[in-house]
């Protein structure tokens, strides 16, 4: 995919093709940012872009033969580095010097791309600036790091920083409508993606997490549970914490959903628009002190009290507020 076609990073590509456009890209670049915002997708778009004989507003022709080698996987210039196992050794760096020791074939100038390259430890780290302070000829690297600041400060200072933020949620939108989902579900399902393409993928996918459906359950039954119901359900979510931390997020979302509807406001504005009307027969007293309630069992969480009576206890809270109407 061409670099100006990318979605989401609209910041990062303009800079990056200003480099092109004027022939000022640089010898090397740390990409950082959250996984799945599209690093990789653009380091590739980038580094054919470089390599390319004839590129085009910063833009890789895709036909030019350097275009055709790098598409088929298969361009000389071009080396990708993985770590191998849970980092990238030092014995990859010596092979990459090997490697870039020679002219490039092809293009102007080769290119290396350098994935987790916080994984890197001291010895693989100074070995490869070592490459940065001298390199044996025209060659562009992309360090590519989800934390970025953990490598060390000596490369980062001789790397170009871009950073990446969160995609933004109507690129995440347009994205899932693409896919084919739901209208009344692609607010919900942007919001969960998080800024992150990856999330917004498997959201397109599988549907929003199964715990929506338990928080689901749970309103809906909970004005006329009796205790040993709420008990029971407390029970099982006794020893699952972050499954709580989910469970109230969603809770508390579908309480400001039934509150907003109250207010006749904008579809658009409604996360779960595909259970519109779940609380409509909540007092809109009981929802709004139930949000609060919800959002302070939120912050006890990371106490160390019991889920179970965490959960036992805002349940019978709201339960009251729902029935005192
Ligand atoms: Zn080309």
């Amino acid at each position: 995919m061409r670099l100006s076609a990318m979605e989401g990073q609209e910041q990062v590509i303009r800079s990056l093709q200003r480099g092109l456009i004027h022939e000022r890209v640089g010898h090397a670049y740390l990409f950082s940012g959250t996984p799945g915002v599209g690093k990789k997708t653009i380091a590739r778009a980038f580094a054919q872009s470089i390599l390319c004989l004839q590129p085009q507003a910063g833009d890789a022709c895709d036909v030019c033969p350097s275009c055709r080698q790098y598409l088929s996987d298969n361009h000389p210039d071009m080396t990708w580095l993985q770590p191998d196992g849970a980092t990238l050794k030092i014995d990859q760096i010596r092979g990459l010097r090997q490697r870039i020791r020679y002219r490039p074939y092809e293009s102007p100038s080769q290119v290396v791309i350098m994935e987790q390259a916080d994984t890197m430890q001291p010895p693989a780290a100074n070995a490869l600036l070592k490459i940065l302070e001298e390199p044996p000829g025209p060659v562009v690297f992309i360090l590519i790091s989800d934390r970025g600041q953990a490598l060390l400060e000596t490369i980062r200072s001789r790397c170009l920083p871009v950073a990446f933020g969160p995609v933004p949620d109507e690129a995440i939108a347009a994205f899932l409508q693409g896919q084919g989902v739901a209208e009344t579900q692609v607010t919900l399902l942007t919001l969960l993606a998080e800024g992150r393409w990856d999330r917004a993928a498997r959201l397109a996918k599988e549907g929003p997490p199964p715990i929506r459906e338990k928080a689901i359950a749970l309103l809906k039954e909970l004005p006329q549970a009796g205790e040993v119901t709420i008990f029971r359900w407390a029970e099982e979510w006794d020893k699952n914490k972050e499954g709580i931390a989910e469970l109230l997020d969603t809770m508390a979302l579908l309480m400001r959903d039934q509150l907003l509807i109250n207010q006749q406001v904008p579809e658009s504005l409604i996360v779960n628009g595909d259970c519109a009307g779940l609380l409509v027969h909540w007092p809109p007293a009981a929802l709004l002190d139930g949000v609060e309630k919800v959002l302070a069992a939120r912050n006890w969480l990371t106490s160390n009290v019991s889920g179970k009576l965490l959960v036992e206890d805002l349940l019978m809270t709201l339960r009251e507020h729902v029935r005192r109407r």
